[in-house]
């Protein structure tokens, strides 16, 4: 009996495909040799690896072809944010190879830090670690943690100051950080942003990729809503913060938005924190609703470790017993933490009373307990929010919590 292999289609099918991904991979090869090439003529120029700009054009081109040729941009840009952040990886093992390599230096670390110089640690007692190796596995310094020696404080340590243009997140002066919780229009969020900065506000907030507890609430408006927020921000003059929920959309979140949030639920969500790690953009990263505060402070440790020093914690209200309020707001984090490392931490009081009415009161408290700044949700019309209404500050309420800070640095 004879076996005849005939092709069929689907198999035909099969093997086109198997040749374009393929070709796929060797074209990927090829953009990286040219990665490469492009680290060479940086280091050569003394140009830092990341450039924002450069990486929001690429981006837009990238999404403009899809565009083009049928297929959704969104897809195209997260899978060439994931692309560009294998990009920085490469580029910063290349800058360690060459400062490892027995011409150079290898005792200045700093020399070889993929960390944007401009964007400083200042009173950062310890210099921005060398690269991801170096800082993790460095040996326990003595007063430092075991588990986040790079983040510990110990009395010789002095506080790092997060700067965000002219803001200072740790410095003398408490910050107030407002907005929505999500952008949800242009009018939305201009409102707010006006709003925001008449109440003497230092930093927009506004949820553009939103963690919902169900599949079905408003998810946020994705890319759409960083152009609204980065429009905003830049008409009221305020540097904007938003939550980047995934690795692939660190690249299309750091081009727009000054600082990166780390939610809650992703607080330990290690190839996150990596990338944001590897990013030039300060990150404020929230506790965990579940974690202890060494666990928060080994997650900052990650971002730190890979070459990020401008990281600033935030408190946002643990898990306990209680259901009256959304959260319990642990104020005594806040003295802990500031013993126990030189990042600064700031308090959120709207996610965890969950109900606005509550909010001025932790606001007090916040500031009273020594936050670094306190961050609110506001919007125009509260009750009608996509998301977090109950626990928005209508605008009015928001000027007056700003003038608790006038108050502060009178
Ligand atoms: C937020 O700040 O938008 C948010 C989702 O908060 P959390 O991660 O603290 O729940
Ligand atoms: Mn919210």
């Amino acid at each position: 009996m004879s076996t005849t292999s005939t092709t069929t289609p689907l198999q035909e099918a099969r093997d086109r495909i198997d040749d374009i991904d393929r070709r796929f991979v060797e074209l990927l090869a090829e953009r990286y040799a040219v990665v490469d090439d492009i680290c060479k003529l940086k280091e050569e120029e003394g140009n830092t690896i990341k450039d924002h700009d450069r990486e929001a054009e690429l981006l837009d081109h990238v999404a403009a072809v899809a565009e083009e040729e049928g297929l959704s941009p969104d897809l195209v840009r997260r899978l060439f944010g994931e692309i560009l952040s294998h990009s920085v990886e490469r580029q910063q093992e290349r800058r360690q190879e060459a400062a490892d390599d027995p011409e150079g230096p290898d005792s200045d670390a700093s020399e070889a830090s993929p960390v944007d110089p401009s964007v400083s640690t200042n009173g950062h007692a310890r210099p921005a670690p060398a690269s991801t190796a170096d800082a993790l596995s460095r040996p326990e310094n003595g007063a430092s943690d075991r588990s986040y020696p790079e983040v510990a404080r110990d009395d010789t340590t002095d506080r790092t100051v997060v700067r965000v243009g002219d803001v200072e997140i740790g410095g003398a002066d408490p910050v107030l950080i407002a907005g929505p919780c999500s952008v949800e229009s242009r009018d939305q969020i201009l409102r707010t942003a006006e709003a925001v900065a008449e109440a003497g506000g230092r930093l927009l907030r506004g949820g553009c990729f939103k963690p919902r507890t169900s599949p079905y609430s408003f998810q946020g408006l994705g890319a759409e809503g960083l152009d609204l927020l980065a429009e905003a921000g830049e008409r009221f003059d305020l540097p904007v913060i938003t939550e980047v929920l995934a690795p692939g959309d660190v690249a299309a979140v750091a081009a727009r938005a000054d600082v990166l949030q780390i939610g809650a639920r992703n607080m330990q969500n290690f190839p996150l924190l990596k990338a944001v790690g590897r990013a030039e953009r300060p990150v404020m990263l929230k506790r965990g609703m579940m974690a202890t505060i060494e666990e928060w402070l080994s997650a900052a440790e990650y971002i730190v470790g890979h070459g990020n020093p401008n990281v600033f914690l935030c408190e946002r209200g643990i898990r306990t017993f209680e259901s009256a309020t959304r959260y319990t707001l642990d104020l005594s984090s806040v003295p802990v933490v500031k013993e126990r490392t030189h990042l600064p931490v700031v308090v959120d009081p709207s996610h965890a009373a969950g109900e606005r009415r509550w909010v001025p009161a932790m606001v007090r408290a916040a500031l009273g307990a020594g936050a670094h700044g306190v961050m609110v949700e506001a919007h125009p019309t509260p009750d009608e929010a996509l998301s977090d209404g109950p626990q928005s500050l209508s605008l009015d309420r928001l000027a007056e919590i700003g003038q608790l800070f006038a108050s502060q640095s009178a």
